[in-house]
């Protein structure tokens, strides 16, 4: 029998005609499809999701491709060599993307679920310009030689495309290699094809195991959110793996007070941790959806800090060649002295306690 989440990959709504099942396409819309040779497609499941005649809908915006993917004024050329330090002298396999010293990212596939119009790994994952070899065991034999390496965080494409079959091997090979002592996922899929989150999936990677498994998804408006993720999330939770969520800042999706607050109340509603916020990476050909860098401190300012619990705050943070740079809003300490700190809160309120000399 064939699973759900299999069919789902085989009908991905990839052309014009299929996506006129779901919407009525503006006229910028197929335009941008007939024109611009791009990869693209969403899952009948996520395109259901999809507001039917409002072309600003935030689903649409980060699935269909738009005319305004062929500007290119601010974001930087052959981005992801200089993001991933591709170009630096340790030798890695094309699979290992590294920037610190105890952990790196493995990327594993170049599909998806969906094809997010501001990713920005589009260079491999969309463009296709960038061709990686992604030779799995190359990559668990350089993890088992670096013995500084405790924490791998798999990527792609989206891993948890692979079969069942697949993840076993990868996470059974991980957690046999001595000095691993984390294995993280990066997948939209709880998100766009919450289908593949089966009882399969569950018995590949889940279960007590002192190597643990963190899954960070991506969920960018409230919006994505059902019932069937809160299921999914739930699922994953039951079988041992801990859900984060890694948001992407994008204009005109969620960087206004209100979509900001929900977004991040609503994944605690169905039980994901807020993870980050990432600044929309400057990677070629995605302008239209970068706002400007300070955006992203001032919302959790303005919609997150103190408005709501602790448990909804991400970590806003500026990914680059040197690893994630923290970008928070800076406005609490309002003054200090050898005697005592001033203070403010997210209402403007002042106050003052000791300090300690050292
Ligand atoms: C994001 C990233 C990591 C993981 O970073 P955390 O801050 O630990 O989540 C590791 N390696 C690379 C290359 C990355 O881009
Ligand atoms: S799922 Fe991830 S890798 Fe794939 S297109 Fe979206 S952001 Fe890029």
């Amino acid at each position: 029998m064939i699973e759900e989440w299999v069919k789902q990959m085989q009908n991905q709504v990839n052309s014009i005609e299929k996506l006129e099942k779901y919407i009525n396409l503006s006229d910028d819309e197929r335009h941008a499809i007939e024109k611009l040779n791009t990869r693209w497609g969403v899952s009948p499941y996520f395109a259901s999701l999809m507001d039917k005649d409002d072309p600003e809908c935030p689903i649409r915006k980060q699935v269909i491709p738009s005319i305004k993917e062929r500007v290119n004024e601010y974001g930087m050329n052959n981005y992801l060599v200089w993001k991933e330090n591709r170009a630096t002298e340790e030798a890695r396999p094309d699979s290992i993307a590294r920037q610190y010293h105890d952990r790196i990212a493995f990327t594993v596939t170049e599909t998806c679920g969906i094809y997010c119009r501001h990713c920005f790994r589009k260079e491999l994952v969309v463009d296709r310009d960038l061709k990686l070899r992604m030779d799995v065991k190359e990559g668990l034999e350089w993890i088992s030689n670096h013995p500084e390496i405790r924490d791998v965080l798999i990527t792609g494409g989206d891993p948890l495309l692979l079969s069942d079959d697949k993840l076993k091997y990868l996470v059974t090979s991980l957690r046999d290699i001595p000095h691993i002592e984390m294995i993280r996922i990066g997948s939209r899929l709880p998100i766009v094809l919450p289908q593949r989150i089966t009882d399969g999936l569950k018995k590949a990677i889940g279960g007590y195991h002192k190597v643990p498994v963190w899954i960070n998804t991506q969920c960018n408006h409230p919006k994505e959110i059902t019932e069937q993720t809160a299921r999914a999330i739930y699922e994953l939770m039951s079988c041992g793996i801990n859900v984060g969520n890694q948001a992407v800042l994008l204009k005109g999706i969620n960087d206004d007070v209100d979509t900001f607050r929900e977004l991040h109340q609503k994944l605690l509603r169905i039980r994901i941790r807020p993870y980050y916020v990432f600044y929309c990476e400057p990677a070629p050909g995605i302008d239209h959806f970068r706002t400007p860098v300070e955006k992203g401190a001032e919302l959790i300012r303005d919609a997150l800090r103190g408005h709501t619990t602790g448990l909804a705050q991400p970590m806003y943070v500026l990914a680059t060649n040197i690893g994630k740079v923290p970008l928070m809003p800076d406005y609490y300490i309002v003054g200090k002295n050898e005697k005592e700190y001033a203070l403010r809160n997210h209402k403007g309120e002042e106050t003052k306690i000791p300090n300690m000399p050292a």
